[in-house]
């Protein structure tokens, strides 16, 4: 499943090939994914250029020059593949964007949990799927103070606390566990019994580990695609993430190794003896 960095990778993957690039056709091929596509999509963007591709959450949001906001998430299994005018049409390919200059960009989703949608820029805030998402973790508002206030009545594990949007957004299942492993916090102690200190931690953790990730190039086990249609098998080293057995990176007893757990029907990687 994409990720913030991936979302974060394709939006500047996409930023850097559709800037003031203009729209001269829109194509859906099928009514819609997880919601219908809108009636008024091709009506909305037909003729606008592109002024900016922005991130909020794990929704890609491609700023239009009439004030709409093209609104794209990813889903489970959606990629979007940037492709010339050659480009013939394949299985799973929902809705092709086409730009001056020959350019297209293809939304494939083959389990169409996906979204697309079009929103004016003011309302996009107020709108439902926005409106309940929760601070941006890259942000300088993603604070300690802030995360303790989201956990202080939340009873569930951490890594469960960790994946709700409303908590802080983005986050998803890898870089949950990898940021709780860098922060040594057990991914099934309760969350609002996490000391401020080692919130603290948790908070540089998930910062760095996010930022790495980004710089990495984005990065994903499948189902994921750069924007310059490459496939997204990156250089990215998981401390804990599907390491099950394998020894803990930072024990130098070799006995010690990583276990795998299931939480809320997702497997969580963890350090026994690091992570308290
Ligand atoms: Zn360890």
């Amino acid at each position: 499943m994409p990720e913030l960095p991936e979302v974060e990778i394709t939006c500047r993957g996409l930023a850097k090939v559709l800037i003031r690039k203009k729209i001269t056709n829109v194509t859906t091929r099928r009514s819609g994914l997880r919601i219908p596509f809108p009636a008024d999509l091709s009506k909305n963007m037909h003729g606008t250029r592109v002024r900016s591709v922005t991130r909020r959450g794990k929704y890609i949001c491609i700023n239009l020059s009439n004030g709409y906001v093209l609104v794209i998430h990813l889903g489970m299994s959606g990629r979007i593949i940037i492709a010339d005018r050659h480009y013939e049409p394949k299985l799973h390919d929902h809705f092709i964007i086409s730009f001056s200059r020959y350019q297209k960009i293809i939304l494939n989703d083959p389990r169409r949990f996906g979204l697309v949608t079009i929103l004016k820029s003011d309302e996009l805030e107020y709108r439902e799927f926005f409106r309940n998402i929760g601070l941006e973790p890259l942000s300088d508002k993603f604070t300690p103070d802030l995360l303790r206030s989201k956990l202080k009545n939340k009873k569930i594990a951490i890594k469960l606390a960790l994946l709700d949007q409303k908590v802080v957004s983005g986050i998803g299942n890898i870089y949950a566990c990898e940021a709780l492993f860098r922060a040594g916090i057990s991914p099934k102690r309760e969350s609002s019994a996490i000391s401020y200190k080692l919130l603290s931690k948790l908070v540089n953790s998930i910062k760095l580990v996010l930022t790495e990730a980004i710089e990495a190039g984005g990065s994903t086990i499948r189902d994921f695609v750069h924007p310059d249609g490459k496939l997204g098998y990156f250089a990215m080293k998981w401390q804990v993430y599907g390491r099950e057995g394998e020894p803990c990176l930072c024990n130098h007893q070799k006995n010690i190794v990583i276990k795998k757990i299931v939480q809320s029907g997702r497997s969580t990687f963890f350090c026994p003896i690091c992570q308290r």
